[in-house]
């Protein structure tokens, strides 16, 4: 009979092997998808539906339509499928000892453990805007990157609506972290917790930081909604994810940044307030004294 050379015949893992992954797929399918409905659903109820009367004044150039978020998420749906086949490829790392996820906290040591999510951070945002950058090549930007520039107004549903190609660059983040340093399963749950609700935020075409943050010598260093919002409308500029230096050392923040951040925090508007007073004293409704609408200016 003939043979193949051991190099042709590669060594499949047997059933129970794939029966983990299969399992370790739909484990992260859920985990991703819980993570990504919990955070998207939870901002988009807080700042579109029930504050979306009081923060009418803060939305940064138009709501998102509602084809905007059907077509954000059904993209997000897909991202999250390759986000899970990303996970499975760790589980499979983990169990062929190419990567390390430990539990003991002291295993690598405090210090390690307490800088390693700031460290992931600072890694995913020099990731970010590196690939980012190589997005907006013409090519790319037309074939791949374009899918999450068709939100002009993004929604928080927007925050994984990436096409395929796109979703696969943005999630080999962690797997490629995990190739070079050991993670402690705490700080991979708090790192992708920040990324979801800042991802999230990011995208709520409303800015809800308060006025002057952007001017602020620490607030000035965070990314902020406004900061997206001027990528997504205009798709040049801005290509930041977490923090602003990036775009500063590179020349490639918009200068018109800081002024819309002041167009979209300005003080709250007037008011229409009902009070009842009589001769400048305030009564309770039904005593006689006379209504007026008064206008109260609130920051
Ligand atoms: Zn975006
Ligand atoms: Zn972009």
């Amino acid at each position: 009979m003939l043979e193949f050379p051991a190099i042709f015949m590669p060594a499949w893992p047997d059933p129970t092997t794939w029966q983990l992954l299969r399992r370790a797929y739909l484990g992260n399918l859920l985990l991703e998808g819980s993570r990504y409905l919990g955070a998207a659903a939870l901002v988009w109820l807080l700042l579109h539906v029930l504050l979306r009367r009081r923060l009418a004044h803060r939305v940064i150039a138009g709501w998102p339509t509602g084809g905007d978020m059907r077509r954000e998420f059904g993209y997000s749906l897909s991202t999250l499928t390759v986000f899970a086949a990303l996970g499975m490829v760790v589980v499979a790392g983990l169990m062929s000892g190419h990567v390390v996820i430990y539990r003991e906290p002291s295993r690598f040591g405090w210090a390690w453990l307490l800088a390693s999510l700031p460290l992931m951070i600072l890694w995913h945002d020099v990731y970010f805007y590196v690939t980012h950058r190589a997005l907006h090549t013409p090519w790319l930007l037309r074939h791949v990157h374009g899918v999450h520039h068709r939100s002009r107004n993004p929604s928080p549903w927007a925050a994984y609506a990436f096409h395929p190609v796109e979703a696969l660059v943005n999630g080999l983040v962690t797997p490629l972290a995990l190739l070079v340093v050991p993670l402690h399963w705490s700080v991979l749950m708090l790192f992708a917790l920040h990324q979801i609700v800042r991802n999230t935020h990011g995208h709520a075409s409303l800015e809800i930081m308060p006025r002057g943050f952007a001017r602020h010598w620490l607030g000035g260093r965070f990314t902020t909604t406004t900061h997206h919002h001027l990528h997504h409308e205009t798709a040049r500029g801005n290509y930041g994810l977490w923090f602003t230096w990036w775009d500063r050392w590179c020349g490639t923040e918009r200068a018109d940044y800081l002024a819309r951040f002041d167009q979209a925090t300005p003080p709250r508007p007037a008011v229409a307030r009902k009070v009842w007073f009589d001769a400048g004293h305030r009564h309770a409704p039904g005593s006689g004294a006379r209504t007026i609408t008064r206008l109260d200016g609130i920051e």
